[in-house]
C-alpha cells in the first residue's frame, strides 16, 4: 500500500504517531493509498522550520520571489498531465475537469507574479514641512492554509500563491481525501527555486487544524471547507489572535426569467449542476423559474437534457462526470434524496442506487431532478454537495429575489434573462456575495476576490485579488522629518501633533 506523507523542509518527511487515512479511488470504491494524519508535533516541526525560512524569503525583492512562481507556472503548465491524472485518480472528477481546477489555481499564481507592482506602499512627499509619510506591506511571517477536497489544485494555490509572493512562509493542511497533488504542487515549487522550508505539507484531519489554530507562531489562517467547521476555525483562530478568512458551504441559486433563452439556460444550468458530481461551492442546484410557463417549459428541457448525461469513470473523456469523493459522500447524498421525497418534493429524475458497468463498488450518484421543492424544506434549506438540482418555483421576480436572499447560505447566484434593466436591479439587491448575469457559475477571476456572504464565509477578507495581499501582509507606515538646512526645530509640544 502507497503511504502519503508530509513534506517539510523541501523533502517527504514520515512523521510520528500510527494515525493514518485512507485515499479511496472513487471510481472502484477500494483503498489506494493512506495518509499519514499528523498532529501537534508535525505542525511544531513545520513551523519552526517555516520560521527560520521565512527570514531568508522576506527578504528575497519581490521581483526575485516572482520569478520562482514564473518558474513554477512553466513547470505546472509542463506537468499538467500528470497532475491531472493525480487530482482525478484521488476525486473522481474528470480529466478535463481536474485540468481546470488546476488551470484557475494557476490563473492566482498568474497574478501573484504581479507581486513587485502589487505590494508597492503609498508615499506623500512634503506631507508637513520636511515631513514624508510612507506606507510599506509587510509579510506576516508563518501563515497556514487549510484546504477542503473538492478543488485541492485551485484552493491551495489560491492561497500559498499569494502568501509566498508576500514573502510569507506557509503551512498546508490539505484535505486527507485527495492530499497528492498538493505535494505535487510543494516537490514542484522546489524545482521551480523555492527555498526549503518556506512552503511546508503537514497532512491530517482535525488533530492538525487545531494544531494549527492553538500554535502562536502562525499569524493567519486562511481555512476552505463547510460552514460549521469553517466557524469553528473562525472563532478559535481569532481566539488565540490570528488574522482568519474561514470560507463555508453553500447553496446556489439560479434566477430564470421568463425572457431567457431557455435552451441556453438549461445547457448552463445541467453544467453547473451535474458537473464534478456536484461537488462545487459554486454549483448551482438549485434553479428559481418564474412564472408557471418558464417552469414548465425548463422542467421538460431539463429531464430531456439529464437523460443525456453521461456518468463515467474519471478517465472516461466522454463522461460529463465521475463518481463523488467517497461511500460516506454518497450514502449522504442519497439520504438527502430519501428525506426530499419524504418531504413530499416530487422526485422528477432519480440517481440513487446508480451503478455504473464494470464498476458496481464506485461512488456514483445518478443524476437526480425534484420540482415543487419548498423553501421550508431541510433539503432545500442544506448544501448536499451531490448531482441533485432542486426546482423552487416563483411567481414573481420578488419571490425569486427573495430566496437567495433570505438563504443562509450565500456565496453564488445566477440570473438568466435578456432584460438588463432586470438583471442590474438584481445584481444590486441580492444579498449573495458572487453574481452572474448569464453566467452559472461566477467565480471570479484571479485578479478580482472571491468569497460569499452570510454562513458561507467568516472574516473580513476575501481569497485572491488585491483583498488576498492585504490579507497576507500588515502595513507599516513611517512619518519622517529632515528639518532643512539642520535649523533648529521647535521646543517641546505637549498637544497632539496637527496639520492646522
Ligand atoms: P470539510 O469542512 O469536511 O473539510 C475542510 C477541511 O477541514 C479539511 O482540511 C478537513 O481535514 C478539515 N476538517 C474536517 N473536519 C474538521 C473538524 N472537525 N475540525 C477541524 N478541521 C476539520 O469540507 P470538505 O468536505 O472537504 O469540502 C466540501 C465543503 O467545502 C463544502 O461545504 C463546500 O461548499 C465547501 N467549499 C467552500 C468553498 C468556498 O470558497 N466557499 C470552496 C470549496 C469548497
Amino acid at each position: 500500500m502507497r503511504d502519503i506523507v508530509h513534506y517539510i523542509s523541501g523533502k517527504a518527511e514520515a512523521g510520528g504517531g500510527s494515525r493514518y487515512g485512507d485515499v479511496f479511488d472513487p471510481n472502484t470504491g477500494k483503498v489506494q493509498a493512506r495518509v499519514r494524519l499528523g498532529g501537534a508535533a508535525e505542525v511544531a516541526k513545520a513551523v519552526e522550520i517555516a520560521k527560520a525560512a521565512q527570514v531568508g524569503w522576506g527578504a528575497t525583492n519581490p521581483q526575485r520571489r516572482a520569478r520562482v512562481l514564473f518558474e513554477f507556472k512553466r513547470l505546472i503548465e509542463a506537468n499538467m498531465d500528470e497532475l491531472a491524472r493525480m487530482l482525478s485518480a484521488e476525486h473522481g472528477k474528470v480529466i478535463a475537469d481536474s485540468k481546470g481546477d488546476i488551470q484557475r489555481g494557476l490563473e492566482v499564481i498568474e497574478f501573484a507574479c504581479g507581486i513587485p507592482h502589487l505590494i508597492k506602499g503609498e508615499y506623500t512627499v512634503g506631507a508637513g514641512p520636511g515631513i514624508d509619510v510612507y506606507s510599506m506591506r509587510v509579510p506576516l511571517g508563518v501563515v497556514a492554509g487549510i484546504t477542503p477536497f473538492n478543488f485541492p489544485g485551485m484552493i491551495p494555490m489560491w492561497m500559498f500563491g499569494v502568501a509566498l509572493a508576500c514573502g510569507n512562509a506557509f503551512i498546508l493542511k490539505p484535505s486527507e481525501r485527495d492530499p497528492s497533488v498538493p505535494v505535487r504542487l510543494a516537490e514542484l515549487l522546489k524545482e521551480a527555486g523555492l527555498p526549503d522550508g518556506v512552503l511546508n505539507v503537514v497532512q491530517g484531519d482535525k488533530e492538525a487544524v487545531d494544531a494549527i489554530l492553538d500554535h502562536p507562531d502562525i499569524k493567519a489562517v486562511s481555512f476552505v471547507g463547510s460552514s460549521d467547521i469553517a466557524h469553528y476555525v473562525y472563532q478559535r483562530g481569532v481566539a488565540a489572535g490570528k488574522r482568519v478568512q474561514a470560507m463555508g458551504g453553500a447553496k446556489n441559486h439560479g434566477i430564470v426569467l421568463p425572457d431567457a433563452d431557455l435552451d441556453q439556460t438549461v445547457a448552463d444550468l445541467v453544467g453547473a449542476a451535474y458537473g464534478s458530481a456536484g461537488e462545487r461551492c459554486m454549483a448551482l442546484p438549485v434553479v428559481v423559474p418564474v412564472g408557471e410557463k418558464t417552469a414548465e417549459t425548463l422542467r421538460s428541457k431539463l429531464v430531456t437534457a439529464i437523460a443525456g448525461l453521461r456518468v463515467g469513470v474519471s478517465t472516461d473523456t466522454d463522461a460529463h462526470y465521475g463518481p463523488v469523493v467517497n461511500a460516506a459522500h454518497k450514502s449522504k447524498v442519497e439520504n438527502y434524496i430519501d428525506i426530499g421525497v419524504k418531504e413530499g418534493a416530487e422526485l422528477v429524475v432519480d440517481g440513487r442506487g446508480f451503478k455504473l458497468q464494470g464498476h458496481e463498488d464506485g461512488f456514483f450518484v445518478g443524476p437526480t431532478l425534484f420540482d415543487h421543492v419548498k423553501p421550508e424544506m431541510k433539503t432545500y434549506q442544506e448544501e448536499i454537495f451531490g448531482p441533485v438540482l432542486q426546482i423552487v418555483r416563483a411567481e414573481t421576480f420578488e419571490q425569486a429575489l427573495d430566496l437567495p436572499s433570505k438563504h443562509q447560505y450565500g456565496n453564488g447566484v445566477a440570473i438568466f434573462t435578456r432584460n438588463g434593466e432586470a438583471a442590474r436591479e438584481f445584481a444590486a439587491k441580492v444579498e449573495v456575495g458572487m453574481v452572474g448575469i448569464n453566467v452559472p457559475i461566477p467565480v471570479p477571476l484571479a485578479y478580482h476576490t472571491f468569497g460569499g456572504w452570510k454562513r458561507s464565509a467568516f472574516g473580513d477578507t476575501n481569497q485572491h485579488g488585491p483583498e488576498g495581499v492585504r490579507f497576507y501582509t500588515k502595513i507599516k507606515t513611517v512619518t519622517q522629518r529632515w528639518p532643512a538646512g539642520g535649523t533648529a526645530l521647535a521646543d517641546s509640544s505637549f498637544v497632539i501633533p496637527t496639520m492646522k
